[in-house]
């Protein structure tokens, strides 16, 4: 299945000059977010993850199906404010400033096998982000999940010493 074919190119947005890889016309295909969300699980089939780690929002979409394909846990990373109990919460570099990631306290046990997703990866910040916050945790980094790999931006170079999986490669 040609899940490529299913990824629009929407210009300018959300800013002049940006090429943003719309992937709701695949969300909206039964089969082919199907498809995804088993081509994800199958590349994390020998791993064992206890949990899955995903941040809002677009990681939501793939972090809870494969939660559900696998049988395992969901735990949701938000934007400060928006979880309900008490957090942790880490605060990383991007291109421009700063940005800062929360999860419950209690989410993660220390030595827990965590996968975390994405929806795609492209300069790798978010994720760097995600895996900061798990790792403060003591959580064992199973692996790192995504839909879609930008390979033109290199975002797995910042990502070095994890085991990287993307289904679709942009290049
Ligand atoms: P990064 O932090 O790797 O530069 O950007 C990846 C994050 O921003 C992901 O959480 C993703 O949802 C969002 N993102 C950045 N660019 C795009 C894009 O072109 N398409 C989609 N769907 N998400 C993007």
């Amino acid at each position: 299945m040609d899940l490529r074919a299913l990824l629009r190119e929407i210009y300018d947005f959300p800013k002049e000059g940006i090429v943003f890889l719309d992937i709701t016309p695949l969300l909206g295909d039964g089969k082919a977010f199907h498809h995804a969300v088993d081509m994800m699980a199958a590349r994390f089939a020998d791993a064992n993850p206890t949990k899955i780690v995903a941040a809002e929002a677009r990681g939501f979409i793939f972090g809870a199906a494969l939660a559900y394909k696998m049988r395992i846990g969901f735990v949701p990373v938000r934007k400060p404010g928006k979880l309900p109990y008490k957090t942790q919460s880490v605060t990383y570099d991007l291109e421009y400033g700063t940005d800062t990631l929360c999860m419950h306290e209690d989410a993660v046990l220390r030595g827990e096998k965590v996968l975390v997703v994405d929806d795609l990866l492209a300069t790798g910040g978010t994720l760097k982000g995600v895996l900061k916050l798990v790792e403060t945790f003591g959580a064992e980094i199973a692996g790192v999940g995504v839909l879609v790999e930008l390979d033109f931006l290199n975002g797995k170079d910042s990502l070095n010493g994890y085991s990287v999986q993307s289904v679709v490669h942009v290049g």
